[in-house]
């Protein structure tokens, strides 16, 4: 492969880098004269990292620091902390959520408040942990006076969220709740249809059920979470 260099030479380059070879062209397309070529630092080392953030595989370290301290939208001007997500990078049940509560928003970390214990217990009734799940959120920041997500601040969000899936490979997310289910499989079905039945999202198996924070309101639909709990742990025996 014939790189162009930014003196208008040409050189061969056995290990072809497409983002190099870009910065190439357009410094020499900016020297002949082409008018409209940006070609200041900043700019070809944000061309740069592109080819670097692409060569490295995704962790949840990276997607943190891409994330930074978020300013993508609204809800950065009143949240206090940004709920990433915690548990194990490699484990094999992923649960998601809708958006972080005042108790996480307080903490930074997902589902600690009276709808986290209930979650806790549903762990631990599957004979798993907190430790060997991974559990996050659609939404990474606390909506005001726990206001529902808007779509704007979902569609911002969710970018980390299926990176974060990707990263971690999980055998099975579970969606917990409208928001999560809805985002996720791209539906509008509601929970109540399509809760205990198995998905295929970019691969990986995803199952919908019900929010802990529903069952707190209406505690009859516990029954249908356990049944969707037992049909995880049958599918993740067989995989
Ligand atoms: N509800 C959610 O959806 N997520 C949390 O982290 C807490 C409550």
């Amino acid at each position: 492969m014939f790189i162009r260099t930014k003196n208008n030479s040409c050189y061969s380059n056995n290990s072809f880098d497409p983002f190099d070879e870009t910065i190439n062209y357009l410094q020499f397309l900016k020297q002949s004269g082409c008018r409209g070529f940006e070609c200041s630092g900043k700019s070809l080392e944000i061309i740069k990292s592109w080819g670097q953030s692409l060569s490295k595989p995704d962790t949840l370290e990276s997607i943190l620091t891409d994330l930074g301290d978020c300013q993508r939208c609204r809800l950065s001007e009143t949240r206090k902390k940004i709920v990433f997500g915690k548990g194990d990078a490699n484990a094999r049940v992923v649960f998601v959520g809708e958006c972080p509560g005042f108790e996480e928003d307080e903490n930074g970390e997902p589902f600690v408040g009276t709808a986290g214990i209930l979650l806790t217990k549903i762990i631990q009734a599957m004979n798993l942990t907190r430790e060997t799940v991974y559990i996050c959120n659609i939404v990474k920041c606390r909506p005001p006076n726990n206001r529902n997500p808007m779509i704007d601040e979902i569609n911002t969000c969710i970018p980390y969220v299926k990176r974060q899936i990707a990263a971690i490979n999980p055998d099975i997310i579970c969606l917990l709740g409208s928001c999560a289910a809805q985002s996720i499989l791209e539906v509008k079905d509601p929970i109540s249809q399509i809760r205990g039945n198995f998905f295929s999202i970019d691969g990986i198996i995803a199952l919908p059920t019900y929010h802990p924070a529903d069952l707190l309101r209406n505690p009859d639909k516990k029954r249908d979470v356990w049944e969707d709990m037992k049909k995880l742990i049958k599918k993740l025996e067989t995989i």
